[in-house]
């Protein structure tokens, strides 16, 4: 096992990863900006540094303060977490290089993954079902643009290859503008990314997102932990999500599972990961492989009573994977509400001292939270400031108890997305289940 693990995060995922790596024995450092340093998880781990000033480039984005940092307290492995640096692959690369092990894939299958051209096609050829589309960049010869995207149907989106957080794509609906669409979103891919390719793939009107998680030991052995339904999502920003998956067609279902498990091997995936996929009429489509642990993994943990960071912790330190497809079952349904410090109008941030702070609990509740009262939520970083997940042993009781739960969660002195979550694990469209991702903003009014 790992003797000692530096965590290059902060909030809430930083707690996490210091839970898993207490429970092995492993020793933890904790990495943290200037005002981060009353974090819970920096209180509580073994060791910790200050690698720089608030603004993320000079401290969480910071490279080389990072590997100082693990060379000074002599650790052996660096968990990300996600966000941050988590699917930099010259990050991953650096940390090799410089003698440490990364808790996650290899930097080549991150390069491979980021790119979400070679993505796809990679996912293609191990058989995942992905989107029609252009099969690569779109060509430099406008009448051969126009072919691709009549096949494939109008409306057609546009994508940047090197793409990420919902920027850099452009629905098309028809032919006369599309090659303006085009020209457009290179430009603004060359901006944003750095890299002006993009394609083009169908655009499904009404999908709902469902993701299947992975575990992989990088020795040939794979398994998949199901799936999760996050299509309540605002912004292309996940809000409240829910596993496993309700309301899918039962073969596509196993196929995509099966098929998600063989790409794995395939590609000598090592590492916990995400494939998401756009679910419509019956049929899954690929968009991209999360290659790092996600926010929304502590739905599937509840319901499959597997600790998915405790396995990277496992499969970072070179043991096989412990477990077989088989020993994988689903046990109940567990939901999960994001909770934010932001106002509930206008979506803006609402950073500040939380005066009081009172957590949910009962049966089947699990809070991950780095929150505590008198804590100080900095402006400088993401406004999520905790998770409250459900579990029962019906998607209906899952629901009924998140609700609850969040009547008695009590955050005094910023402003929270609460009472929007109470709304929404209420709400009768989502209670059905499988409302689709335009669902929220509707509901909102957006
Ligand atoms: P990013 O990496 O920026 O999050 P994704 O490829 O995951 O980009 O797409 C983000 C979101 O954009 C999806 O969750 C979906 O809402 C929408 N989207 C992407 N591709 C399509 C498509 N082919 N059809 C419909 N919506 C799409």
């Amino acid at each position: 096992m790992l003797d000692k693990v530096l965590i290059a995060n902060r909030g809430e995922i930083a707690l996490r990863i210091l839970r898993a790596c207490k429970e092995l024995g492993i020793k933890t450092v904790a990495v943290h900006s200037k005002i981060d340093r009353d974090l819970l998880h920096v209180r509580l781990a073994d060791e910790t540094i200050c690698i720089g000033p608030n603004p993320s480039k000079d401290s969480y984005l910071n490279i080389p303060a990072l590997i100082s940092a693990a060379e000074l307290t002599d650790t052996s492995a660096i968990h990300p977490g996600y966000g941050f640096l988590a699917e930099n692959a010259d990050f991953a690369e650096q940390v090799e290089n410089s003698g440490f092990t990364f808790i996650g894939p290899k930097a080549e299958t991150i390069r491979l993954m980021g790119d979400k051209v070679s993505a796809i096609k990679a996912m293609k050829e191990a058989g995942v079902p992905t989107v029609p589309g252009s099969n690569g960049p779109v060509p430099s010869d406008p009448e051969e643009c126009l072919k691709i995207a009549r096949e494939i149907g109008f409306p057609v989106i546009v994508k940047a290859a090197a793409g990420g957080g919902g920027r850099g794509m452009r629905v098309v609906h028809n032919e006369a503008s599309l090659l303006k669409s085009i020209s457009i979103t290179q430009s603004e891919a060359g901006s944003y990314f750095g890299d002006s390719t993009v394609y083009m793939e169908k655009f499904l009107q009404n999908p709902r997102h469902v993701e299947v998680q992975v575990i992989a030991d990088g020795q040939g052995n794979a398994v998949h932990l199901y799936d999760r339904d996050c299509s309540l999502q605002r912004r292309h920003q996940k809000v409240l999500e829910e596993a496993p998956a309700p309301m899918l067609n039962q073969e596509s279902r196993e196929k995509c599972l099966k098929a998600c498990v063989d790409a794995c091997i395939k590609i000598g995936y090592r590492g916990a990961g995400t494939f998401e996929f756009l679910y419509e009429d019956g049929h899954f489509y690929f968009i991209e492989m999360n290659t790092r642990v996600q926010v929304e993994h502590p739905v599937t943990e509840m319901v499959t009573g597997i600790d998915i960071v405790k396995e990277q912790l496992r499969i970072a330190s070179g043991q096989p994977l412990s477990i077989k497809q088989e020993d994988v079952t689903l046990k109940g349904h567990a939901v999960e509400a994001r909770i934010n410090a932001e106002d509930p109008k206008t979506f803006m941030p609402s950073p500040g001292k939380v005066n009081y702070f009172h957590a949910p609990g009962g049966m089947g509740v699990r809070v991950d939270s780095h929150l505590y009262s008198g804590y100080l939520v900095p402006p400088t970083y993401d406004s999520m400031i905790a998770k409250i997940i459900c579990h029962a042993d019906s998607r209906e009781l899952a629901l009924k108890r998140l609700s609850v739960a969040l009547e008695e969660t009590f955050v005094d002195g910023i402003k929270t997305n609460i009472a929007l979550q109470k709304d929404l694990s209420t709400d009768p469209n989502f209670i059905e289940g499988g409302v689709n991702i335009h669902y929220l903003e509707k509901k909102l009014g957006l």
